[in-house]
């Protein structure tokens, strides 16, 4: 369910920009190259995709078009049309083919339609699309492409809109946001974002695997600058076991398992103090992961202290080896996080609409977002029908017992023998 706070980030963010262009610009990104002037066309390759524009048009409309295309003072162009790859003109942050074609129809006419549900929408039907991580990848992806192309009104724009999503997500959903705060230089949303993460209980682990090192040297200042001036008496970390716990995760990241053993037994610190599966299931190779579950010497259904189990962990990062291995070695799919939420639900809420219907239509048992929400629904509907065999078992059990009875009276010790056995079958 979403939170009053979320609700009030509501925006239909793509349906409001505003029109700026006086010329009525009715061409859209489809249609967009005249068949008169075709040396006005340039070809940009968005995810494997070939989208022709107008030179024309986009170097009027942003600076960085009109560089790059390089158009002589008359206004013409040299012949020929030049090809060009997205990933090389937004080097930073991905924009995906919808996202490119949005900011494109943006330059053609000022206006642009409702931001397209299967890329900016997840899977969780309980999900009212706001802040879920799909809607703040999208709008992220939005502003690595205005930035880039120096489309500045939509930048502002869309840095007021990832300025609430950033006061209001889960607070792991707002590093993609620092992270595009810091690409893009903008240093309101930026600073918004150290603020937000500072207050909350994000993990030094999580800060320094996710984050710039000076970006969370940053935050960790913030943080001892405000305990320091609130004087609240929070318990201080153990430096060394800090330390040790480091050591620990290095062992893993280097998949050195000698080393592993011989620091737990070294130090008095176990799997479970380090959060090794977390961690793990988190950040490493799966092969890592499973080798570190099969020491068998760490809690499955430990939870951290943001009261996630390490399921909860390998949902987010959605890599269907470490789930499987997980749910293999008999992970509980129930279980859910201090807020509520089980698995499946941070799973689904993780997925965009386009890339399961995808994999559901093609039936690509290849694609992770698919696989890791179809080994969870499994695992869950596993449990109920054996919850469900075993009351059928308890009920059934209590018939038998009293034809069993009554059996034993008439003697018929062939029907006792089948009987038995279903018995036997049912328990
Ligand atoms: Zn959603």
């Amino acid at each position: 369910m979403e939170t009053a706070n979320e609700k009030s980030a509501s925006l239909s963010f793509l349906s409001s920009y505003p029109t700026c262009w006086s010329t009525n610009q009715s061409t859209g990104p489809e249609i967009c190259s005249d068949p008169g002037e075709p040396w006005l066309d340039a070809e940009i390759v968005v995810e494997g995709k070939s989208v022709v524009v107008n030179r024309s048009i986009l170097s009027e409309r942003s600076q960085f078009f009109h560089r790059l295309f390089n158009l002589r003072n008359d206004g013409s162009v040299s012949e020929g049309k030049p090809k060009y790859l997205l990933t090389d003109l937004v080097p930073h942050g991905k924009v995906g083919f919808e996202a490119f074609n949005d900011i494109l129809l943006y330059l053609y006419t000022g206006m642009t339609k409702e931001s397209p549900p299967e890329v900016s929408a997840c899977v969780d039907d309980a999900c009212v699309h706001v802040s879920c991580p799909p809607t703040i990848n999208y709008a992220v992806e939005l502003i690595y492409a205005c930035a880039a192309f120096q489309i500045t009104e939509l930048v502002s724009y869309f840095q007021c809109l990832l300025l609430i999503l950033a006061e209001n997500a889960p607070v792991e959903d707002v590093i993609p946001i620092l992270v595009a705060a810091l690409h893009c230089q903008l240093n309101r949303l930026h600073s918004c974002c150290i603020q937000r993460i500072a207050r909350s209980n994000l993990d030094n682990v999580c800060l320094e695997k996710e984050l710039p090192d000076e970006v969370s040297s940053e935050i960790k200042s913030l943080r001892v600058k405000s305990n320091q001036e609130s004087e609240a008496n929070i318990k201080e970390v153990d430096p060394m076991h800090e330390k040790r716990v480091r050591r620990i995760h290095k062992a893993l990241d280097s998949d050195d398992f000698e080393l592993l053993n011989l620091l737990l037994n070294e130090y008095e610190v176990t799997l479970d103090d380090a959060f090794a599966l977390h961690y793990a299931a988190a950040y490493c190779n799966p092969k890592v992961f499973k080798e570190v579950l099969n020491m068998g010497l760490a809690d499955l259904n430990l939870k951290d202290a943001r009261g996630r189990t390490v399921l909860h962990v390998a949902a987010r990062r959605k890599e269907p080896a470490v789930l499987e291995t997980l749910l293999s070695k008999g992970a509980c799919a129930s279980e859910t996080t201090s807020d509520g939420r089980t698995a499946v639900a941070i799973c689904r809420r993780m997925t965009r609409r386009k890339d399961y219907i995808e994999a559901s239509k093609q039936g690509q048992e290849t694609n992770k977002d698919w696989l890791c929400i179809a080994f969870l629904e499994r695992e869950i509907r596993r449990n109920s029908m054996s919850g469900n065999l075993a009351m059928s078992a308890d009920v059934m059990g209590d018939a038998f017992q009293m034809k069993l009875d009554y059996l034993e009276k008439k003697g018929d010790i062939y029907f006792l023998v089948l009987v038995h056995c279903l018995l036997i079958v049912f328990a």
